[in-house]
């Protein structure tokens, strides 16, 4: 079943995500109408935008590295299922850049998920000096790496997104989207549960193409998914 995961960022206060809700579960059916949507807001309205009717799924954006602890500040697995998320965002460019995030702290985040049965949403994706550089391919390997201990059994969701693409408005071609997915499926081709999805700059105007030439299993939306309409737009409800 496709996916599509909106990913807040540091955006929405509970009563924003409340409206949200109401909103959206205005455009999308009780179910989910044959997708399976998920929402990762900020960890505070986590709690307010559950779905007694099955519209959609919450998830994490980030989940601790350890299980428990003196972590000041950390959110950790438990803590996420208990709330009843179903996925977490491991990996996301911004955590791998902006609070130094690389593959052993990956592998542990991995872990935590694998532990509280959360199905983790792995982000991988080549800057634009490395795509310039031709060494694309050779990074989205290494990231694909750091599953190599993560149980070939469990669910799993790969996100590719280019970091050139996130919030920039250049989404991939579905060309090198396609290419992109066609390694990833390759280097994973272990996996008996896995879903790839593309995300950087879909907005409504071009999923369409990259769900279809692309062979994508869904979108990872950032700025697009702060409109309900917007974001179930491209989760194929309303008007494209
Ligand atoms: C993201 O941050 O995961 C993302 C895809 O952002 P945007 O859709 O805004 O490019």
């Amino acid at each position: 079943m496709n996916l599509f995961v909106a990913n807040w960022k540091m955006h929405m206060t509970r009563a924003e995500a409340r409206a949200f809700a109401v909103e959206l579960s205005r455009i999308v059916p009780p179910g989910g109408g044959g997708r399976e949507i998920v929402i990762a807001p900020p960890f505070t309205a986590l709690d307010a935008l559950g779905d007694a009717e099955g519209r959609w799924r919450i998830g994490a954006q980030n989940v601790a590295a350890d299980a428990k602890g003196a972590f000041t500040g950390e959110v950790c697995a438990k803590m996420l299922a208990e709330l009843g998320c179903r996925y977490v965002i491991v990996g996301h460019s911004e955590r791998r850049r902006l609070f130094n995030e690389g593959g052993a702290t990956l592998v542990r985040k991995l872990e935590r998920c694998r532990e509280e049965n959360l199905i983790p949403i792995y982000c991988v994706g080549e800057t634009e000096s490395e795509r310039d550089d031709g060494v694309g391919n050779q990074i989205l390997t290494d990231q694909a790496a750091t599953l190599a201990g993560d149980p070939p059994d469990a669910p799993l969701v790969v996100a590719y997104e280019p970091v050139w693409a996130i919030g920039t408005g250049r989404a991939a071609s579905p060309g090198d989207a396609a290419a992109a997915r066609t390694l990833l499926a390759k280097l994973l081709s272990a996996r008996r549960d896995l879903r790839i999805l593309y995300g950087g700059s879909v907005t409504a105007g071009n999923c369409r193409e990259m769900l279809e030439a692309a062979g994508m299993d869904g979108f990872l939306v950032g700025g697009a998914s702060l409109d309900p309409k917007g974001f179930a737009a491209i989760a194929g409800f309303g008007n494209m």
